[in-house]
């Protein structure tokens, strides 16, 4: 079996204190040792940063061939889920067939993921998936299919559709686990949500739903008017039997704790007291917080520190190129460094990597540099600086990722790291 050492200018293994010029060393697909010095001989990686591979548990990959978010930052949420369904609408079109060229969106947003340091995901699906694009391109995460639904009608559907996919799973599993996402309050009903939940509880599957994301949301779930109600008007929806006005954000994390695991994505208007019984769940619930999605609206500002404060468990993710740039995990994680200076850049890196990893069900082999673990692991580039935090050699910095290993083997490299990674597959004989 294949044993390698590698030293850097910094080793995050996240389970403990950063370690300068530390020593990873991996036999096969796992970690068996991480230390300042060792014995056996190093490839010394140079100024460079070893993270536990980052672990994206917010994405939509069928809109990773935007090359821009849609509408303009700041614009009205309503109409942006508008620009959203048209875009939907027009990829999916007849006009559309055979204009579409390259990879799928799809392949696409999980190459991206890969080359930016995140192997694990968790992906939000809609429509059918071809799961040998997933499992060949990116090793592991949640597919979350999605579920709307206001009519009876369409809630049996999606019933039967739910127990169709947890038994094909059951039958067939792969690396991808099968999860599912209530959209949202004003998109599902809550009977729907209510009946998927018991079924989470039975069957063992996580769940993920967008919540309190925006203020419009908070007040249609009180009094059932805004913007919202007449985006479901418009479309036909509008169902006044699926909600019992005054509602909360905090009536539906009731439902969703059933689950045995449960990502409250964004959350961005939760109050203090909906935090309080997220901190009273951490051990199945985890805040999804998506840094530059939610800078891109223009909403107040994120309760980061407040979340923290109170002991909630949260996580982070890019959501889609629909309402972000791209797909840089760590972009987004340096961006939240700096828009919440109260927060570590240790906390920044748990919600990157183990927090994600503990929210997709994953932490037993991924998320931290820890011996037994799968050797999923990346390399970034370091400024020549010193810092009094080490974990600001890496936020604070703008240097990329350079190379990405996944269980062991080297998946990506770029920069100097290219030369690195065909010395590598020349010595395991695979160059
Ligand atoms: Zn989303």
């Amino acid at each position: 079996m294949c044993h390698y050492s590698f030293k850097a200018r910094f080793i995050f293994p996240v389970d403990r204190a950063p370690i300068a010029e530390g020593v990873l060393s991996v036999e096969g697909h796992h970690i068996t040792q991480v230390a300042r010095r060792t014995k056996s001989a190093v490839w010394d990686l140079g100024n460079v940063a070893i993270l536990p591979a980052l672990v994206n548990v917010h994405t939509h990959l069928e809109f990773s061939h935007l090359p821009q978010p849609l509408g303009n930052p700041g614009m009205c949420f309503a109409d942006w889920v508008r620009a959203v369904l048209a875009n939907r609408q027009e990829a999916t079109g007849p006009e559309q067939s055979g204009r579409l060229s390259g990879p799928s969106p799809v392949v696409r947003g999980l190459s991206e993921s890969l080359q930016t340091g995140s192997v694990t995901l968790g992906e939000v699906a809609n429509t059918a998936w071809n799961e040998k694009d997933f499992e060949q391109v990116c090793p592991t995460g949640t597919i979350f299919f999605e579920l709307i639904g206001l009519s009876e009608t369409r809630i049996q559907e999606l019933i039967s559709t739910v127990l169709e996919l947890i038994a094909a799973a059951k039958q067939a599993p792969t690396r991808w686990q099968i999860g599912f996402s209530p959209h949202a309050p004003y998109t599902a009903s809550g009977s729907l949500i209510t009946q998927v939940a018991k079924l989470a509880a039975i069957h063992k599957f996580s769940l993920a739903m967008h919540l309190a994301e925006t203020r419009a949301e908070i007040d249609f779930l009180r009094e059932g008017r805004g913007p919202l109600r007449e985006l479901l008007e418009e479309r036909g929806v509008w169902n006044s039997t699926c909600f019992q006005h005054p509602l909360r954000a905090l009536d539906y994390l009731k439902i969703l704790a059933e689950a045995p695991r449960a990502l409250i994505v964004h959350g961005n208007y939760l109050d203090q007291e909906e935090l309080q019984f997220l901190a009273k769940h951490s051990e199945t619930m985890t805040l999804v917080y998506c840094p530059r999605t939610h800078a891109y609206f223009g909403h107040s500002p994120y309760p980061l520190f407040q979340a923290l404060q109170s002991g909630v468990h949260v996580a982070l993710g890019t959501d889609s190129n629909a309402s972000n740039p791209d797909l840089n995990l760590l972009t987004d994680m340096r961006f939240a460094r700096q828009q919440h200076p109260a927060v570590t850049g240790d906390q920044i890196l748990r919600m990157g990597t183990l927090h994600g990893a503990q929210a997709l069900s994953a932490a037993d082999r991924l998320g931290s540099l820890s011996v037994g673990k799968r050797a999923s692991w990346i390399a970034v580039e370091l400024p020549e600086r010193d810092d009094p935090d080490p974990h600001d050699l890496v936020f604070q910095s703008l240097l990329p990722v350079s190379l990405v290993v996944v269980d062991g083997k080297p998946v990506y490299a770029q920069g100097k790291m290219g030369a690195f990674l065909k010395k590598w597959r020349e010595e395991a004989g695979t160059g």
